[in-house]
């Protein structure tokens, strides 16, 4: 069932109070955004041969924003980060190595988003990479 906006916004407060009071320091990043801005990420690690989008790099996201709609363009979507205690950096890629602390904390918070708070499970689905996504 997906989240009004307002819901979106009360819920992932609470898992953001949840994340501060358990000691770690979330960041958040993207929440909203237009179909150009969507668009724009769906162009890195893409080049438009014959009128069609091929992948030729590293790509960080499927959707296109004008087909295909981002979560975030309703608003029912934040990209949060954790601050690392140690450097006081914030960790953007959580499947480097020597971030595997942090890994591991951002997939027990998926766990609380998805079971307490009724978002969107993510970590279950095969070749889930975009860790810092949070989806009503
Ligand atoms: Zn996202």
């Amino acid at each position: 069932m997906t989240m009004t906006r307002d819901e979106f916004t009360r819920n992932i407060a609470a898992l953001i109070c949840e994340m501060v009071i358990a000691g770690d320091i979330p960041v958040g990043d993207r929440w909203m955004c237009s179909a150009e801005e969507q668009n724009r990420l769906y162009q890195i690690g893409r080049q438009l041969i014959e009128g069609v989008w091929k992948i030729v790099g590293d790509v960080v996201t499927f959707v296109d924003g004008i087909l295909k709609l981002s979560k975030h363009q309703y608003g029912i979507a934040l990209d949060l980060y954790l601050k690392s205690k140690e450097t006081g950096k914030i960790i953007y890629d959580f499947l480097a190595l020597g971030n595997e602390f942090y890994k591991e904390r951002m997939l027990y918070w998926h766990s609380v988003w998805d079971k307490k708070y009724g978002g969107k499970p993510m970590i279950d689905k095969p070749n889930f990479r975009d860790i810092p996504h949070f989806e009503g």
